[in-house]
């Protein structure tokens, strides 16, 4: 946090909005009543070790049953199910094959150009099986580290399984980064053998992976990288080392289609997933098998409230946590229907994913804040245009959400019907940690609710101490959790320091601090307020950029915002706020005053801007989150310091700069 000795976070904004479950949804869900999820809540903490025991028990398939739920006896590294054997990917797959399950469709792919892809349970089982089969016939085996640098096609998903089948983890490095960006995380991670493709589509260009691929390899950079598998997707024309590079139709297609699964240890290692990198160089998150495949299976049950038709879509790349969880494991775990679709709207095909909920019939839909800004940037003409009436669930998940832009999604996406999940977590936290239960719980835009049952967050101060309601602190969680990081790949100091030691508890408990400041009103909701590390202090008050922002965007010209504290000798910081303006909408002199004076009222002079800047576009992360020290260093005249690999657009800093 910054050098001031008071470590609350002040709260301004007071969203008063609450939007009860319909009794309609209410009455069909899983989880039907607030009462019910409390009843859970108190289940959970009263006895953990049986509340989580019967959950593996009844949720996943064993091999040999474990011995102990939770070993804690050596914080922070925690052991899950120790004892038992599964695998996940025996979970998503055979486990179904045995019911109606078997036939019913496990995936549906459509790709930019529109080609489309599905797959029953039976046949993903195939494929799987046959990569499965691939990866031993190049001598890849239990432990071995996959990379894959994939687009979205089935066989990133298919790979993912495959490697978990055999006991390989994986590492999805996004693709859409950089050949540098690669060949850091395959040093780190000292991948064995790489999962790519000729290419993939993306904003109707050709994105060149395999040449990445042997850029990131060129110069013996990795030494331990001995093949690589290619998908062929755009027929584009590479280069193929003898020796090294296989086709993946050359040598998958012609494997036997079954293949027994490996008994994994509950706490073996299922993957390695690098976090986004917004606030610092990116940290390579280790999850283990059993806890996270109960947590992703879980979580996914209860916040989407999966029934027998459902058609869910989550629009997340597979190179993120998300994508893990809720493209991948979570829904196949559960014998739900997943969609992946390779493309992401742009300007040939603005309505791009609205498109696909009124062909897929899409009824639960899950999608990042900064996308929704987008469309309510552009406007409700072209959503209008689609039918979205299948829809009966949204999700957001990534940021925190505007409020304003909370409310745009319920009524111009949901049509006003459908429940929103705002779900809060973290790649570190393998699933979702904070959300509303569809059919349970009253939902605040702006507001992730309530942990989920056995979760038991909080907000506190710098000692470890609960901050009093309405009070903002860092957002804490008290007690393990299944899907809880095991390690930072490499780097335990990191593990200790970032997550366990960065609070100093005076009992010296273990507290899980994620990096980010919230606020718990009087009803108990938690406001998620920002990161910690872009707090702003103003004349002594210090304040989160999420109020801020939100202020912002619920004026009617402003589709998103950032606000960042620059060094001022009178105040401490003075705030500068970049802004974009909805299109259409134009900057003048007025607009300046227009919106102090709407931060005012909505907030209170505090928090008024001393600057604005306004700019098409904000720098983010590759997975669409404001970067927000890059801003601070703008608006302060200083150089941009620290990792700036996971940036999605450098023009955008160019342009700001200028
Ligand atoms: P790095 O840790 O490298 O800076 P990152 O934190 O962006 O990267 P992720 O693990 O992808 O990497 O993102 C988790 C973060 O995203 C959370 O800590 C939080 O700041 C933000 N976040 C995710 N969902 C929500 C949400 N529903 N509301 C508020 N913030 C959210
Ligand atoms: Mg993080």
């Amino acid at each position: 946090m910054n050098s001031n000795n008071s470590n609350s976070i002040e709260s301004v904004l007071q969203e008063q909005r609450v939007f009860p479950p319909s009794d309609n949804f209410s009455s069909k869900s899983r989880i039907s009543s607030f009462s019910k999820y409390l009843e859970m809540s108190e289940m959970a903490k009263s006895d953990p070790n049986k509340f989580w025991g019967d959950a593996a028990r009844e949720e996943l398939h064993w091999f040999k049953s474990f011995n102990k739920v939770l070993d804690w006896s050596n914080p922070p590294f925690a052991k899950w199910f120790d004892g038992g054997k599964t695998n996940i990917s025996f979970n998503c797959l055979d486990r179904h094959l045995n019911s109606s399950t078997a036939d019913k469709v496990a995936l549906i792919w459509e790709g930019e150009p529109g080609d489309k892809k599905k797959y029953t349970y039976k046949q993903l089982h195939k494929e799987v099986c046959k990569a499965a089969n691939a990866l031993k016939s190049i001598g890849i085996g239990k432990g071995d580290l996959v990379a894959l640098y994939m687009p979205m096609v089935p066989e990133a998903a298919i790979a993912m399984l495959a490697c978990a089948r055999i006991g390989a983890p994986h590492s999805v490095v996004f693709g859409g980064f950089s050949s540098e960006a690669l060949r850091d995380r395959l040093i780190n991670g000292e991948a064995k053998a790489i999962i790519t493709a000729d290419g993939g589509f993306r904003k109707d260009k050709v994105i060149p992976l395999k040449d990445a691929v042997d850029q990131a390899l060129g110069g013996g950079a990795c030494p331990k990288v001995e093949s690589v598998l290619v998908v062929q997707r755009t027929k584009k024309n590479i280069a193929m080392d003898d020796g090294r590079d296989y086709w993946w139709h050359e040598i998958v297609d012609s494997q036997a289609d079954d293949c027994l699964p490996e008994q994994m240890d509950s706490e073996d290692c299922l993957f390695v997933l690098y976090t986004s990198g917004s606030t610092g160089k990116p940290k390579g998150v280790v999850h283990s098998t059993a806890g996270y495949n109960l947590w992703s299976h879980l979580t996914f049950k209860w916040i989407f409230d999966i029934r027998e038709n459902d058609v869910y879509w989550c629009t997340a790349d597979v190179g993120w946590i998300t994508g893990h969880s809720y493209i991948v494991y979570g829904p196949l775990s559960n014998g739900a229907t997943t969609v992946m679709y390779e493309g992401v709207p742009r300007p040939s095909n603005p309505g791009a994913f609205w498109d696909v909920i009124q062909k897929h019939k899409i009824s639960i839909f899950y999608t990042a804040p900064t996308a929704i800004r987008a469309f309510m940037k552009a406007g409700n003409k072209i959503p209008n245009q689609y039918d979205l009436s299948s829809l009966r669930l949204l999700g957001t998940v990534g940021e925190p959400i505007n409020p304003e832009a909370w409310i745009w999604y319920r009524d111009v996406i949901g049509g006003g019907r459908c429940p929103i999940v705002d779900t809060w977590w973290q790649t570190e936290t393998g699933g979702v940690m904070i959300s509303p239960l569809p059919g349970a719980t009253p939902t605040k835009p702006g507001s992730a609710t309530f942990p989920l049952p056995g979760i038991e967050a909080d907000v506190v101060n710098s000692d470890g101490d609960s901050v009093a309601n309405n009070e903002g602190g860092y957002l804490v969680v008290k007690r393990p959790w299944p899907g809880m990081m095991r390690n930072v790949y490499g780097d335990e100091k990191r593990f200790r320091e970032s997550y366990w030691e960065y609070l100093k508890p005076s009992d010296n408990s273990y507290m899980y601090f994620a990096g980010d400041g919230a606020r718990r009103d009087e009803d108990g909701y938690f406001w998620v307020m920002g990161r910690v590390d872009d707090v702003i202090n103003v004349s002594g008050h210090r304040l989160g950029t999420m109020e801020i922002e939100s202020a912002l965007v619920s004026h009617e010209l402003i589709s998103e915002a950032a606000v960042v504290g620059r060094p001022d000798d009178l105040k401490g910081e003075s705030i500068v706020a970049f802004v974009t303006l909805r299109t259409g909408a134009e900057a003048n002199e007025n607009i300046e005053a227009q919106l102090k004076k709407h931060v005012v009222n909505e907030i209170g002079p505090i928090a008024k801007p001393d600057e604005f800047k306004f700019t098409d576009s904000l720098p983010k992360t590759r997975s669409g989150k404001i970067m927000r020290r890059i801003l601070r260093a703008l608006a302060s005249g200083d150089e941009i310091s620290g990792d700036t690999s996971t940036l999605e657009d450098r023009s955008v800093l160019d342009k700001l700069r200028s």
